[in-house]
């Protein structure tokens, strides 16, 4: 049985049966069944049913931002935007997705080329940003003319199933998005199986090898978007007050529990003493309280184990020499764990390979624009970055030298639909978003005429 658990009070308000062996087996028939019929839809069906699904985000926002908060602890009002913005994603790819498939010509007069569905692809997803995460994958499935299978993390099965139920609601014919509740055992199963195509997975590095071992002994092509220990540098040029500012919310953003939170905070000397000061009050002021009070500046974590995990981390750092300010365990029920910062930690020490997963900052000095390259490099990770410098020269030196599939100059990492969002190193590959999360998963024809 998979439970849903709400991670403010430690209740168990839900708990889903796994498809065993023959629901499996009939979802993959379903799926290879409306797959040969999706594929031979037009463009006009597919955008129609795109900007249907985005309606009914739209009309259902909170009880959808709810089952989120209760399900994973994010605070109501960042569980409301991020429904908000799947809306505005389906919309997007809705409007401007069809552009993205024309066929192209081959140089020389000898033919076109041509976006093809692959078939069925398997989703494997995490909890953090239960609805974007999905529609992220959901929205190319539909516009390419594949479709999907979703394996959602067993800690947000009431998430999964509203989204199956809003494709249905929508229009969506059977088997065109479908719903698996199971495990993460029956996964590796499913992969092998000819009916399915391709995998993408969002989560853990080692979740990450699992999925990629299996898709790559079956020959299928994978998606990895995994773990970051994002750099967020500040330079002495920087405004400061905007960087301190920028700095918490991107710690904190889903009380620390995204893959693109700025989690490693790297300041020049010369800056360094301010910014620490100023950074440290304004981060450990933030406190964590009940998710859908307006009052608290971030929820729970998103499970006891999922604390318990994080305080391990700052165990470990501070056993590796780390000073920790703030970062309290509240007495009493709930996952909750307020703000802190590690400092005085050596970046290729123990916690270089560790991504921390909650509302607990590192912060590291740099000697000079190289020395700051280095140390945000220094991770096994290279999926986001931000710099924090009004240097055009700097800002060059940043975007050649960081090791990462993003760098935000004076602003937060964030994904959006226009731009392709993905890692480098053990941050995974390929990508998702605007035209290239698109083709990742379509069959690139190349079409020679006489
Ligand atoms: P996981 O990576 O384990 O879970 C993500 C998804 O992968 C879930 O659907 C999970 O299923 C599935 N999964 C896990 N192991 C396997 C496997 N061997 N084969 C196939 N599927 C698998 O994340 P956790 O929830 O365990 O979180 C642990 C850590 O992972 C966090 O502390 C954080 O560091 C990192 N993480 C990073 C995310 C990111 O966006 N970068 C997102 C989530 C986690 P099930 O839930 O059933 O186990």
């Amino acid at each position: 049985m998979m439970h849903s658990v709400n991670p403010a009070t430690g209740e168990t308000f839900a708990s889903h049966e796994p498809l065993d062996e023959q629901g499996i087996e009939s979802a993959l028939a379903l799926a290879e069944e409306q797959a040969t019929k999706w594929r031979l839809t037009s463009m006009d069906e597919r955008t129609q049913l795109l900007s249907a699904i985005a309606d009914r985000f739209d009309a259902h926002r909170d009880g959808l931002a709810e089952m989120a908060t209760k399900e994973m602890g994010k605070h109501i009002r960042e569980a409301r935007a991020e429904v908000e913005k799947c809306g505005t994603a389906l919309r997007y790819f809705a409007e401007h997705g069809p552009a993205m498939l024309e066929p192209e010509k081959i140089p020389g007069g000898k033919g076109e080329l041509r976006w093809l569905p692959i078939g069925p692809v398997l989703a494997v997803m995490p909890w953090n940003f239960p609805y974007w995460q999905v529609i992220r994958f959901l929205t190319p499935t539909v516009l390419a003319g594949n479709v999907g299978l979703l394996k959602h993390a067993s800690n947000v099965q009431g998430v999964g199933k509203l989204i199956a139920d809003m494709v249905i609601e929508a229009g969506g014919p059977e088997g065109l998005f479908q719903n698996l509740a199971i495990p993460s055992g029956p996964v590796a199963g499913i992969i092998k199986d000819d009916r399915i195509r391709a995998a993408t997975l969002t989560g853990s590095e080692p979740a990450g090898r699992a999925v990629a071992e299996v898709a790559g002994g079956a020959l299928k092509k994978v998606v990895l978007e995994l773990g970051g220990s994002d750099p967020f540098i500040v330079m002495p040029s920087a405004d400061m007050d905007d960087a301190v500012e920028t700095a918490v919310k991107a710690r904190l953003q889903n009380s620390g529990q995204s893959c693109i939170c700025g989690k490693r905070m790297i300041a020049h000397a010369d800056i360094y003493d301010e910014f620490a000061e100023r950074f440290t009050e304004a981060l450990c002021s933030k406190r964590a309280g009940d998710p859908f009070d307006e009052e608290s500046d971030i929820g729970p974590l998103s499970s006891e184990e999922q604390r318990q995990t994080v305080l391990d981390q700052l165990d470990k750092a501070k056993k590796a020499g780390g000073q920790l300010t703030g970062a309290e365990k509240p007495d009493g029920e709930g996952a909750y764990l307020h703000p802190g910062l590690l400092t005085g930690l050596d970046p290729a020490g123990e916690m270089r390979d560790e991504e921390v997963f909650g509302p607990v900052a590192m912060l590291f000095e740099a000697k000079d624009v190289d020395d700051a390259i280095r140390i945000a490099n220094i991770t096994p990770y290279g999926l986001g970055s931000a710099v924090f410098t009004s240097d055009a020269d700097e800002q060059e030196a940043f975007i050649t030298g960081l090791d990462a599939g993003m760098t935000a100059i004076n602003q937060m990492t964030a994904s959006t639909p226009e731009a392709p969002f993905g890692g480098v190193k053990n941050s995974g590959h390929g990508r998702e978003l605007a035209r290239f999360g698109l083709h990742e998963f379509m069959n690139l024809k190349s079409v020679f005429r006489a």
